[in-house]
């Protein structure tokens, strides 16, 4: 009796391991899940002159776009272009708007901060890691 008790409690709990297995494997897009929709807005701009569309989205649909347009070209060692949503080319990449003079540029693009603003020089970046450091410095 108390023997088939046992393997009625491990035919359950191998039940659930198999479960718990499938469910992770199917909700398992590559780190994805882990962005929180509405968490974190992303500034992007078009690179085609005639278009030069700037306009925000949400940091989920930003990645889950990337990652949709890294699986179609496997290949391609670049970080791929969106589809800009008025002109429909791939042409879109993520950018910065800057807080203090509101000029819209690449990300990455202009030097060691990736949001150093090319016309006014400042980065967020590079701002917060100051007062960070002053702030150690003040005790
Ligand atoms: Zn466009
Ligand atoms: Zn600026």
């Amino acid at each position: 009796m108390k023997n088939t008790i046992y393997v009625i409690v491990i035919a359950v709990c191998l039940l659930l391991a198999i479960i718990v297995f499938i469910k992770s494997r199917s909700g398992d897009s590559g780190g994805l899940d882990s962005i929180k929709r509405g968490e974190e807005m992303y500034w992007v701009m078009c690179n085609n002159p005639k278009c030069k569309e700037a306009y925000e989205i949400d940091k989920k649909d930003y990645y889950t776009q990337i990652e949709e347009k890294m699986r179609a070209n496997p290949m391609s060692m670049q970080t791929p272009a969106l589809t800009c949503r008025k002109c429909g080319e791939d042409s879109v990449y993520r950018a910065v708007k800057c807080p203090k003079c509101g000029h819209m540029f690449f990300h990455g693009k202009s030097g060691d901060f990736d949001d150093k603003c090319p016309e006014c020089g400042f980065s967020k970046m590079e701002d917060d890691r100051q007062k960070a450091r002053e702030r150690r410095q003040a005790g």
